[in-house]
């Protein structure tokens, strides 16, 4: 198998995505998370150089002027997330595939990045209305940031069309099998 690929989860934030990219690594081997940077604070449980690199403001701007970005956004107001260039070069020299975690822009343009190599995975919850719950449920948000990412969500779940595959995340496991096919798929090829 040609190792220099990568897989790509985009989705409007609560859709699911890291829950389906937990369950995906554990039922394949060769897979390894890139880990993004970001400027917002860790949440409980959250571990720095696992979850993230969390990164202060000032260090997370030296990085984008130092050109160590594959890509960045700010995913929310006074909050960057990126993807550094180094990870992919961590990843591939381990001899494994990459998979992002990253949102719909940034989804987009490591899509454009990598070309027909990459696969592009859309997450998409059952209803916008599923997609509250689900934010709400997972109890790690203040209401700010519940309404900053809803408002987000309906620009982002218009750009579905544009990712190789949708996943719609309605029963998990369904959901899960469905990506592992594709996967294997793209895998395979
Ligand atoms: P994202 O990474 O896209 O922001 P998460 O994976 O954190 O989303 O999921 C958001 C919340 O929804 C979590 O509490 C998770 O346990 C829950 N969840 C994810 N998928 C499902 C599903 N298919 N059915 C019910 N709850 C789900
Ligand atoms: P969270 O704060 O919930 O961990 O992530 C918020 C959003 O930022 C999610 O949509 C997540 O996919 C996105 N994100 C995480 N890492 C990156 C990254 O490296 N680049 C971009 N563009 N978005 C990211």
């Amino acid at each position: 198998m040609n190792n220099r690929k990568a897989i790509l989860f985009s989705a409007p934030s609560g859709s699911g995505k890291t829950t389906i990219i937990r369950e995906i690594l554990k039922r394949f081997d060769c897979f390894e998370f890139s880990i993004s940077a970001t400027s917002r604070q860790p949440r409980e449980g959250e571990r720095d150089g696992v979850d993230y690199y969390f990164l202060t403001p000032e260090e997370f701007e030296r990085r984008v002027s130092e050109g160590m970005f594959l890509e960045w956004e700010e995913v929310y107001a006074g909050v960057r997330y990126g993807t550094l260039k180094s990870e992919i070069d961590r990843i591939w020299d381990n001899g494994h595939v990459i998979i992002f975690d990253v949102d719909v822009n940034g989804g987009m343009n490591i899509k454009k990045y990598f070309g027909p190599d990459a696969l592009a995975l859309f997450v998409m919850p059952p209803s916008v209305e599923v997609l509250e719950q689900r934010l709400r449920s997972r109890g790690t948000e203040s209401e700010e940031s519940i309404t900053k990412r809803l408002a987000r969500s309906a620009a982002e779940l218009e750009k579905a069309p544009l990712f190789d595959v949708t996943i719609v995340n309605d029963i998990l496991n369904d959901a899960v099998d469905k990506t592992q096919v594709v996967i294997n798929n793209y895998l395979s090829r």
